[in-house]
């Protein structure tokens, strides 16, 4: 076992109750002033430069290493999410939430635990760390998104030199068998886009449409055409998904309304493809209003970015991950999910690696239910490994980084 895996599972009984101290209280969005407490608490001990955000909750530590280097140290960062879902908890654990209305249903609870441990293991071998490493505890990956407003407040150069590489681990409650990591290069969730078409006609009396102008078989013509773009102007080997989720407008068999409301998600799996979507979806929704005298005006939302893994930097993390817990725990995964990730943006911005592991409570995972499902249920024995795989990503990589 290695040093950092073996140092994790010592103070695993901590961190697994850690994970249960904060799963009895879930917070929601950008502001999480209990859990940075907790998180705060949880690192006082350590010798780390300590930031706290601005408008919102989160925390940025600098750990920095002591083994003997020439020339500059490399910096990495390891981040955990900490914020919970407007969730229901229907898991029978003595742990569970005591906030109605509140729960940790995507587990980010196991993250942050996980990441604490990771800066106990650091701060017990930092004689071995080549680099100083950016412990990054961010709020709101659920929405409204934390990681923008901490790469604007600095959180990329918060050791004094730009991050060289970063990495972060999600726990899945299903999807494979407890203890089995997965994970792919390149892209590994969608860009998720919120489009807001609002098409603008003239209402008037249903009796006489020729005095109107209709936006009703505007907007369902839109909605038809914006099916035909998706198979029509993108290759089928880099998805796009558009789903029209609402259509809203009139009041009355009667009586043609002004305007006609269209909502859609729109996921892409690549940065090329989302600016094209943009402006596919833009220009189809006013050229069809145009053709009928209308006009339509199309907003679309900036959701996260494509998380993509780095080749090189997916390679490197996967096979820490086989050295740790051997290659029979490891699973590729053939496609990208169509879901988001807030850790998009560091991932845009540096090289690095995002890794998903099993913490399904059950024995058979193929009858659990999903992350975000009031009955998710994640098994923190995995706590310790998820500690112990960050710290190692962070030792190894700096070593590698540093050309040692
Ligand atoms: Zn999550």
């Amino acid at each position: 076992m290695s040093d950092a895996l073996a140092a994790a599972h010592r103070i695993g009984p901590e961190l697994v109750e850690l994970r249960r101290r904060l799963h009895r209280a879930p917070e929601l969005g950008l502001h999480l002033p209990d859990t940075q407490a907790t998180v705060l608490a949880a690192l006082e001990s350590l010798d780390l430069e300590v930031h706290t955000g601005e408008g919102l909750s989160s925390v940025v530590a600098v750990l920095r290493g002591r083994a003997p280097h020439d020339g500059e140290r490399p910096v990495v960062l390891l981040r955990g999410d900490m914020d919970g879902l407007p969730v229901t908890e229907e898991v029978d654990v003595e742990y569970r939430s005591e906030r109605t209305g509140l729960m940790h249903a995507c587990g980010h609870d196991l993250h942050v635990a996980g990441l604490v441990g990771a800066a106990r293991v650091l701060d017990e071998l930092r004689d071995e760390l080549v680099g100083d490493v950016v412990l990054m505890f961010q709020p709101a990956e659920e929405g409204p998104g934390g990681a923008e407003p901490m790469i604007r407040d600095g959180l990329l150069e918060a050791a004094g030199r730009r991050v060289d590489a970063a990495y972060a681990v999600h726990v899945y409650s299903a999807d494979h068998p407890r203890g089995t990591w997965f994970g792919r290069p390149g892209p590994l969730m969608a860009a998720a886009d919120e489009v807001h078409v609002v098409v603008r006609g003239v209402g008037g009396h249903g009796s006489a449409p020729e005095r109107a102008k209709d936006p009703v078989p505007v907007a369902c013509e839109v909605v038809l055409a914006f099916h035909t773009a998706v198979t029509r102007r993108f290759s089928v080997w880099d998805p796009v998904v558009l789903t029209v989720g609402k259509i809203a407008a009139g009041t009355k068999d009667n009586i043609i309304p002004d305007e006609a409301v269209i909502d859609a998600t729109l996921r892409t799996f690549s940065r090329e493809h989302r600016e094209l979507a943009h402006r596919v979806v833009t220009e189809v929704a006013q050229g069809i209003a145009a053709a009928h005298g209308l006009t339509a005006e199309v907003t679309i939302g900036n959701g996260y970015p494509v998380t993509v893994n780095d080749e090189a930097e997916f390679a490197f993390a996967r096979d820490v991950v086989h050295d740790l817990f051997g290659a029979e725990h490891w699973a590729d995964m053939d496609n990208p999910e169509a879901g988001s990730e807030d850790m998009a943006f560091v991932l845009e911005e540096v090289p690095g690696a995002y890794l998903n592991v099993s913490a399904c409570a059950l024995e058979d995972h193929t009858l659990a239910e999903d992350n975000h499902s009031p009955r998710a249920a994640f098994d923190d024995s995995v706590v310790p490994d998820v500690a112990g795989a960050l710290a190692e990503l962070a030792l190894r990589r700096s070593r590698t980084l540093a050309g040692d």
